[in-house]
């Protein structure tokens, strides 16, 4: 993969997808900002791995739904690198329930994790990178933002919020040269899927035409693609990465 830029933050990054995208994005030459909001241990050993591989990297704590502490995260790693090249918006949560159940907090909480602090990070990343004109963010939004999910939603109304505001933000980067994309995973092996039973997991597996669970590194890929220089004609798209589940 060729990328213009040299640094990328990404939300979350401690587990799960987040980690795999900073893996990937280490391997391919960036310096990696390894955001977490309350593991220090596994960003710690994170960056570790990576700079045992060779790559570069950083570990930078806040929570991504405050935004002082977002605003002052991104300030701290234009100080050290004099920019942020590329963005994720990874970090998000889940908690599902029908919706005849559903209070109105467990509604706004999840909006909130996953909707506000893509705002937050989109937003802070279009004012830095339009000063070089030149930047790219990826929010990883979900499938059941495209779909709609029984028991979820609040997590789907973040998701196919995320997309549709992806699409606005790319409309106002485009003459700054910064790109917006979004991924939507299908169901990927993670922490926030080891919470299915598996009597769901395996009626999900069934019905996916790949007929498995993806990795967190099919998602890693993807976003790399996204962000590099082979995908800079590409913004305000959506790429699935879903096993053929919802085509
Ligand atoms: P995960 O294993 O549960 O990890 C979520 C990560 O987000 C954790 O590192 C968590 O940090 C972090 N996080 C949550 N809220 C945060 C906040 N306010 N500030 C900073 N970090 C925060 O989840 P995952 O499966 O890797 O999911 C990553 C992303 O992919 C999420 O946006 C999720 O919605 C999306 N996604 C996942 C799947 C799937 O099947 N797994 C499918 C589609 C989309 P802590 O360690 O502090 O909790």
């Amino acid at each position: 993969m060729k990328f213009s830029g040299k640094n990328v933050l990404i939300t979350g990054a401690s587990r799960g997808i987040g980690a795999d995208i900073a893996r990937v994005l280490a391997s391919m030459g960036l310096k990696v900002w390894i955001n977490y909001r309350s593991k220090p241990e596994l960003a710690d050993a994170l960056l570790e791995e990576i700079r045992a591989g060779g790559g570069e990297g950083a570990v930078v704590k806040f929570d991504a739904t405050n935004e002082a502490e977002f605003i002052e995260a991104i300030n701290a790693i234009i100080q050290s690198d004099g920019e942020l090249s590329y963005l994720v918006n990874n970090a998000g949560i889940t908690n599902d329930k029908l919706a005849l159940r559903m209070k109105l907090e467990d509604f706004t909480g999840v909006i909130n994790a996953n909707l506000t602090s893509a705002f937050i990070g989109s937003r802070e990343a279009l004012k830095v990178m339009s000063k070089k004109r030149f930047g790219a963010v990826v929010n990883i939004a979900s499938i059941v933002g495209e779909m709609g999910n029984a028991g979820q939603v609040n997590y789907s109304a973040s998701k196919g919020g995320m997309i549709a505001m992806s699409k606005s933000f790319a409309k106002e980067g485009a003459s700054r040269g910064v790109r917006f994309n979004c991924v939507t995973p299908g169901f990927i092996a993670t922490d926030m899927t080891d919470a299915l039973s598996d009597e769901v997991r395996a009626s999900y597996e069934a019905n996916i035409p790949l007929k498995r669970f993806g990795n967190a590194s099919d998602v890693a890929h993807g976003v790399a693609f996204l962000l590099s220089d082979y995908a800079s004609y590409i913004t305000g798209d959506v790429l699935k990465i879903n096993g053929g589940l919802y085509m």
